[in-house]
């Protein structure tokens, strides 16, 4: 019988696997798929994952090679997420080795053995007593019998010190025999008799419809777009449905937008639960990741919430799958591996045959197609669960009307107003710096950045040009590096402008700005949010990153300053973008006894999109967007991949995509598909950026299937395109901007 073949997914670009013989010693027949094995690739060592073991290899038998060493007994990884992961790397068309790079912890890429963490615990022992007469004279040794007596479970090592119990009368009590040493998992596996820590509020008539309706697709694979306005309670339905989840012994996972994972949200997830609760997202370290990643795995942990990566976290007993604020843009991964953490999170609910939520304020036209076509069920929640009036809004058109950094009259006249009234405001403005350009009065010189085809903006606080594409930054210019005027003027407004600007207005109230530049510690945030908690007047003013998340109940007036930018830019998603934001934004505001108002400025205050938007409501607005998509065939009425690629000298890339749309061409014919567009290749939006020239070829298919089949054949032939090796290209597929 020949030697079996070991097929490993390695951590490469390539779009296959890796053949190799079984390591000296282990027969290839025992081993699991998912295990992890050293292997010899050129001159290097990788770790590559089995993905099976076969009888036949294409690589000539004397030039396969064995792999070094085994890693695993038992493969890390069960067999849903290796499926999952399979799966995602053949709809993105992306290698399987590298799809695993992204899905798996860092550790266990570098080669960790995939084991929880044992830990010792400090026990009582069975007959030791407080009163033990060889204690008599040793007060610090009782003060540490008693604290361990105090924790019936045992006291982890790690927290000894925590607990102020001394390690050298520790030795002296183990060596009397009065405590004990047990080894064994972080997390204890116990089971709560009752899972809830805090009693549950009783919900309104909307949540309990939304709530029963979820609860009878509990078991099997069953989406739900959760479609609530803010304050709606959609908070509440998913920390009871998790309850259920819990009691029926399952797990459930929560996917949460990388900016709402404040301190609040995960408080509100611990203090309800008496439930082990693991935590996935980027601040958390890889040891704890790995921690994290082995409880949700071995069903140690209970509820799993984390950012877009914690999509591939795996679960023993998975029970149900939670996507808050399905419509974020942070769930679509832009690097790398181009994936959708909603779109998977609803293929890996249909692969575990669970029910998955997607919940939103302002759900996504995507999930409201799906949810027209009848593949998700659509649950409404319009009423604020804690009373609270929805908002009014106010269209201000600011044509031909003088801006002070940013701001009409009579938009200040209402912040006046409020601030008067004893209330707080809201500025939203989604520009961080003081103005996005620097102007030569005297000859029109712009502050252009060097390296891309964009202006740099100007930070007044540091003095600075920064470029916000490519992180460029040089000192501010007191004269024209053209003409040397010193007559330079910034134009337009950034957050830092509408802020030193409102300091001057309201000297008397606080002015917090809110955005990456002034906020990029947590403590900050808190320091903050605390401060508007209290109730005073003050003035908030600050990027997207006040949208999310966090709500303001003592806001009462919310200013948009441009909505323009969302009416007529040249990506077909920036006015749903806009809308979102919009609705988020004014859904911070207001509270039972005042109601809050909304004043958006346009140029294009009686833009259709606009006025649908802020008289008839979210839905209105998305009905009319997605018959407009509808119209010119858009997604989610056709299916969109957009090859994109970048060069060091100009024409590199175009002449990359232009070989790459001839293959496409051939290929259509020699599959004998249809319905399937090239459009371009057309140099990127801002073509030179960071010192690259970038351009992109976009694919539309008015169906999925033959889409990808083009794509499967055409992304092997690009990987050996000789005009591929001089540029940096990637696939994007489903691409959500363009
Ligand atoms: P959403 O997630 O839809 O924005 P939340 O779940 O955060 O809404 O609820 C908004 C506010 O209403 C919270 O302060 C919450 O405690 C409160 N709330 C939610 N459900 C109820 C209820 N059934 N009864 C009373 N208050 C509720
Ligand atoms: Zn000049
Ligand atoms: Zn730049």
């Amino acid at each position: 019988m020949p030697d079996a073949i070991l097929r490993l997914a390695l951590p490469s670009p390539l779009r296959r696997l890796f053949d190799y013989l079984a390591p000296e010693g282990v027969s290839a027949r025992d081993l699991q798929p998912g295990a992890r094995l050293r292997v010899p690739f050129g001159r290097r060592e990788m770790i590559g994952v089995l993905v099976e073991v076969s009888d036949h290899s294409d690589v000539p038998a004397d030039k396969l090679k064995p792999a070094l060493q085994l890693l695993d007994l038992q493969a890390p990884m069960p067999p849903a997420l290796l499926r999952l992961c399979q799966w995602t790397a053949q709809y993105y068309q992306h290698s399987l080795g590298d799809t695993l790079s992204w899905a798996l912890p860092v550790l266990l890429r570098q080669g960790e053995p995939a084991e929880a963490r044992q830990e010792r615990f400090w026990l009582i022992a069975k007959d030791a007593h407080l009163d033990d007469p060889r204690l008599a004279r040793a007060p610090r040794q009782r003060d540490a019998l008693k604290t361990i007596a105090q924790h019936p479970h045992g006291v982890a090592h790690q927290l000894l010190s925590q607990l102020q119990i001394n390690r050298d009368s520790l030795q002296l009590l183990q060596e009397k025999g009065l405590v004990r040493v047990e080894v064994r998992r972080l997390s204890s596996p116990e089971r709560h008799a009752n899972w809830l820590a805090q009693p549950e509020l009783p919900l309104n008539t909307e949540q309990r419809a939304a709530t029963e309706a979820i609860r009878a697709g509990f078991g099997s694979f069953n989406a739900f777009l959760l479609a609530g306005v803010t304050g709606s309670g959609k908070t509440e339905v998913y920390l009871q449905l998790i309850r259920e989840t819990l009691e029926a012994g399952k797990q459930a996972l929560v996917l949460i937008p990388e900016i709402n994972l404040g301190p609040q949200t995960l408080a509100r997830f611990e203090r309800r639960f008496n439930a082990r609760i693991a935590l996935l997202h980027s601040a958390v370290n890889d040891r704890e990741r790995l921690d994290a990643w082995l409880a949700a795995r071995d069903g140690e942990a209970d509820i799993i919430i984390g950012t877009r990566s914690a999509l591939f976290t795996p679960m023993k007993r998975p029970g149900l799958i939670i996507i808050d604020e399905e419509h974020d843009a942070s769930y679509k991964q832009q690097e790398g591996l181009r994936y959708h953490a909603r779109d998977l999170a609803v293929v890996r609910a249909h692969q575990e045959n669970v029910p998955i939520v997607l919940g939103s304020a302002t759900p996504s036209l995507e999930s409201l197609h799906n949810a027209h076509s009848g593949r998700y069920a659509m649950l409404r929640m319009n009423q604020r669960a804690g009373g609270a009036h929805p908002p009014r809004f106010l269209r201000l058109d600011i044509k031909s009307r003088p801006l002070d950094a940013g701001m009409s009259p009579p938009l200040q006249q209402a912040i006046t107003q409020t601030l008067a009234a004893g209330q707080q405001v809201l500025v939203f403005l989604n520009r961080r710096g003081f103005a996005p350009t620097l102007l030569c009065h005297e000859c029109g010189w712009l502050s252009e950045c060097p390296r891309c085809d964009a202006r740099m903006t100007v930070h007044q606080r540091s003095r600075e040009l920064r470029c916000h594409h490519c992180g460029h930054a040089e000192r501010q210019p007191s004269n024209c590096p053209s003409c040397n005027n010193v007559d330079l003027r910034p134009v337009g407004a950034g957050t830092e402008r509408a802020e030193e600007r409102l300091e001057i207005l309201f000297p008397d109230v606080p002015v917090l700005r809110v955005d990456r530049d002034s906020t990029s510690r947590k403590e900050a945030m808190t320091t903050l949010f605390n401060t508007v908690q209290r109730g005073e007047p003050c003035i908030l003013v600050g990027t997207q990153m006040l949208a999310k998340g966090h709500h303001f109940p003592r806001v009462t007036l919310v200013a948009i300053l441009d909505a323009d930018g969302g009416l007529f830019s040249a990506d077909f998603r920036a006015s749903e973008r806009m809308a979102q934001l919009i609705v988020q934004v004014a859904g911070r505001a207001g509270r039972a006894e005042e109601p809050g108002k909304v004043i958006i400025q346009s140029h294009l205050a009686d833009h259709p999109l606009l006025v649908q938007l802020t008289e008839q409501g979210y839905f209105a607005f998305a009905d009319q967007a997605l018959s407009e998509r509808r119209a010119a065939g858009l997604p989610p009425f056709c299916h969109l991949a957009l090859l994109r690629a970048e060069a060091h000298k100009p024409g590199q890339a175009e002449g990359f995509l232009d070989e790459a749309c001839n293959e496409a061409e051939q290929l259509l014919g020699e599959l004998n598909l249809s319905g399937i567009e090239l459009l371009g290749p057309v140099p990127a939006p801002m073509e030179r950026r960071a010192g690259r020239y970038r351009a992109q070829l976009l694919l539309q298919g008015n169906a999925r299937a033959p889409l990808h089949k083009l794509l499967a054949h055409w992304l092997l032939m690009l990987e050996n395109l000789p005009s591929g090796r001089a540029v940096r290209w990637s696939l994007d597929v489903d691409p959500i901007d363009l």
